[in-house]
């Protein structure tokens, strides 16, 4: 779970050009925040994003839904989207309220995230192959 974490974040970081630290938290621990799947945690005196944290459930159900396990989907009955919680989260580096400028940056990020992932996969063989006569 944890290696499927560090990779995704890898990977988003490197398209986005971000490199605050993004680390799995227990939001429990994080009084008024028990519900946020993700956490930008500013500086008291800067007001710099210097931390992301995701809560450390949300990384499983994440992990569980990119890995297909259809025994823990049974129960994930809502799934935000773990790219949408990041690049939320990094929208936060510019924008710390949330509200329209905030939700663009996200909506951009995000569109620059999945414009980049990899192309599927060239059409079916079979479009290619000699008709047998
Ligand atoms: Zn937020």
């Amino acid at each position: 779970m944890r290696a499927w974490f560090e990779a995704e974040v890898s990977r988003i970081k490197a398209i986005l050009g971000f490199d605050v630290p993004i680390i799995i938290a227990d939001h429990d621990e994080y009084k008024g925040h028990e519900q946020a799947l993700g956490i930008a945690h500013a500086d008291r005196e800067t007001g710099e994003v210097i931390a992301i944290t995701i809560d450390e459930f949300f990384v499983e159900e994440s992990f569980a839904v990119a890995h297909k396990d259809e025994h823990r989907l049974a129960w994930v009955v809502e799934f935000d989207n773990f790219e949408e919680v990041i690049c939320h989260e990094l929208a936060h580096l510019k924008y710390w309220h949330h509200g329209r400028w905030h939700n663009r940056e996200t909506a951009r990020l995000l569109e620059k995230l999945r414009s980049a992932a990899p192309a599927p996969a060239p059409a079916s063989e079979e479009v290619q192959a000699v008709p047998r006569v």
